[in-house]
């Protein structure tokens, strides 16, 4: 007996996403087994965790397994599972509605690809779980029974808008999800789904490592030729991790990582680890090629799943690894804790901890090595990663070495290649004892901004920072290798070699007077004007004290809604650009004026603008300065 089924809209989302699926746009149609066995499997990891934590959940567990009918006549396909089952509420949530962060961002950037290839891998980098179904049936449904309710829920739908919820009375526990398979002439590369070699080599493909038991009827020929159906289990079960490494195939890896990770690509790099002695574990974790989409926001989740001997105890064990290698993916199998640890039990841990420890440095390991030996993946690494293992350098003093040992950063010494700290080293030029930096918000910016102009003409290199985590970590680490960080926009900069026939303090002298008076005039927004080494094309640029917050960051903390009393920078003027020599002579000669006092605006307007950065009263800098202009016609 059942109630009446009520028809359900589509989230707009997943409606566009399904449409995407059932027009077929992933080539590898196979896969969708893999996300069915996949969500079967974590049910089933599911119901052994709660029926242990609640004792009083009235729930099977006596024989948890996975079983897969095919039905050749009636075209359907059907993966069952006894795990935890879904509520009717939780249908409608999980099933009903895509609810993963960065869904609407996926679809803009499909919308915006033409190229099929690109949007395939798009997808494969969201994943489709469940409705990767409609990749080869026109038809779906799904009906479970939550572990500890009565009643049961049937979900149908053929993937076009709507579906169905309808709740039902008698329905075994756990989820059997049955596809009704498109016709075969419709898609020729269709494989047939209903056969049982079939689906036992795409099993064995992608889900043999799967800890429960995938069962299927299939056909056994015996000794006298004569054909018998039996069920039988057709997974190996082995957990891989727990297999010595030169047992387990590269395949295997890249599979069972698409099944912890719900990534679709290959991952770009597999640490295997062993662990004997005080404690013991095994850890199987992975870098993934792509970031996901939502890396920096606030809900990602990290990717390390806990067991303790083989049992599954935790997704997203924050324990495990720090912040800034969330995008870590794997899992960690612990031989002596106890079954029922909590998360508040994990943060006390002293065993924990030394698994962090440990695991930490040999992801840190992984990529130095692959630094050395694979410069390729390693570049490709710290394109998707760089931003986010640089959050590091703020939180994980202990490994902050490591980490700019692996580090590498766009550099004014080569276009197109970033290049490490250890690189930058060998190319200091005698006598330089600072890594020199400029943070900006991007490349061109940064690169054409005046402070760089003397370090450029003596060929010195400089580090240009673009990420907005680089104008933290600046700022609490003071050096690398013995080299003191030295930021370019900072402090004072003397790149000439000795002062011999003393011209500078001359000079001094003969900017000494106009240099006062215009320090008074701009005193609202700047500390103190002075002459610059740094320059050689530009009239100015402004400069910062080296303790003082830079301007970006200035801005970050105020965006971020932190109260900054506003930093007043220096102006620091180049005695060779005519405009400033100029300056000088009309002030020696007829003292000070209103025109002179607006070019003095006008040159601290301009090298605020030279370095890509904002004018406190635009509109008052661009009238004087087309009051100006005019004139000169
Ligand atoms: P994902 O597995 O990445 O979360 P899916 O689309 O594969 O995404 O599944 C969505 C959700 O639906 C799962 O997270 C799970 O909560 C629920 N679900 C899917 N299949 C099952 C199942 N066989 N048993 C219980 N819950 C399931
Ligand atoms: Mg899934």
């Amino acid at each position: 007996m059942s109630t009446q089924a009520e028809t359900f809209e589509f989230q707009a989302e997943s409606r566009k996403l399904l449409q995407l699926m059932v027009h077929a746009i992933y080539s590898n149609k196979d896969t969708f087994l893999r996300e069915l066995v996949s969500n079967a499997s974590d049910a089933l990891d599911k119901v052994r965790l709660e029926s242990f934590r609640d004792k009083d959940l009235e729930v099977d567990t006596s024989d948890p397994h996975i079983l897969i009918e095919a039905d050749r006549e009636h075209r359907t396909l059907t993966v069952r599972d006894n795990g935890i089952g879904m509520s009717r509420d939780e249908v409608q949530d999980l099933i009903g509605t895509i609810a993963k962060s960065g869904t609407a961002e996926l679809l803009q950037q499909l919308k915006d690809t033409q190229d099929g290839a690109a949007a395939q891998e798009l997808i494969g980098q969201f994943g489709l779980g469940f409705y990767a179904s409609f990749m080869v049936a026109d038809r779906v449904t799904l009906l479970t029974r939550r572990a500890g309710e009565s009643t049961g829920t049937r979900w149908d739908s053929t993937g076009e808008g709507t579906y169905t919820l309808e709740t039902v009375e008698e329905a075994p526990q756990g989820t059997a999800v049955t596809l009704h398979l498109k016709a075969e002439d419709q898609e020729d590369s269709l494989l047939d789904y209903t056969d049982s070699t079939t689906i036992t080599n795409i099993i064995k493909r992608y889900s043999d490592f799967i800890s429960w038991p995938i069962r299927m009827e299939v056909k056994r020929t015996d000794s006298e030729g004569e054909t018998t159906r039996q069920i039988e289990t057709i997974n190996s079960m082995k957990a891989l991790w727990a297999r010595p490494k030169e047992e387990v195939a590269e395949e295997e890896y890249r599979e069972f990582y698409k099944h912890i990770s719900h990534d679709w690509n290959d991952p770009l790099e597999t640490i295997h680890l062993r662990a004997e002695g005080t404690i013991e574990y095994q850890a199987l974790l992975f870098i993934p090629s792509v970031a996901p989409f939502d890396l920096f926001t606030r809900d990602h989740k990290r990717g390390v799943q806990l067991y303790v001997k083989r049992v599954f105890i935790m997704d997203d064990c924050e324990e495990l690894l720090p912040e800034y290698l969330r995008f870590v993916k794997g899992v960690v199998d612990a031989q002596d804790l106890s079954l029922n640890v909590s998360r508040e039990i994990l943060q006390q841990d002293r065993q924990i901890q030394m698994m962090r420890k440990r695991l930490v440095k040999k992801v840190l390991a992984t990529v130095k090595d692959m630094m050395s030996q694979d410069p390729d993946s390693y570049a490709k690494f710290w394109d998707q990663f760089g931003q986010a293992v640089k959050e590091g350098l703020l939180n994980d003093v202990d490994n902050r070495e490591q980490i700019l040992e692996i580090a590498s950063f766009e550099s004014t010494h080569d276009a197109e290649n970033k290049t490490t700290l250890r690189e930058y080293i060998e190319r200091m030029k005698e006598g330089q004892d600072s890594i020199y930096y400029i943070t900006g918000s991007s490349r061109s910016k940064v690169e054409n901004s005046p402070h760089i102009e003397a370090f450029r003409d003596k060929g010195m290199e400089v580090l240009l920072l673009t990420d907005p985590v680089d104008e933290m970590w600046v700022e609490s680490v003071p050096e690398f290798d013995g080299k003191r960080f030295q930021s370019i926009a900072k402090g004072q900069v003397d790149l000439d070699e000795q002062d011999e026939d003393g011209k500078d303090s001359e000079r001094q002298q003969e900017f000494a007077d106009v240099l006062s008076w215009m320090s008074t005039k701009l005193a609202e927004d700047v500390k103190e004007v002075r002459l610059s080494s740094r320059l050689s094309t530009s009239p100015a640029c402004v400069v910062g004290d080296n303790d003082d917050m830079g301007p970006t960051l200035e801005k970050m903390y105020r965006a971020m809604g932190h109260e900054v009393p506003p930093v007043k920078r220096i102006l620091e003027v180049n005695p060779d650009h005519p405009l400033v020599s100029g300056m000088r002579d009309s002030y020696d000669k007829n003292g000070e004026s209103q025109e002179l006092k607006e070019t003095a605006e006008l040159v601290h307007g301009m090298a605020l603008l030279a370095e890509g950065g904002e004018l406190r009263e635009p509109a008052q800098f661009t009238s004087l300065l087309a009051n100006r202009l005019a004139r000169t016609l």
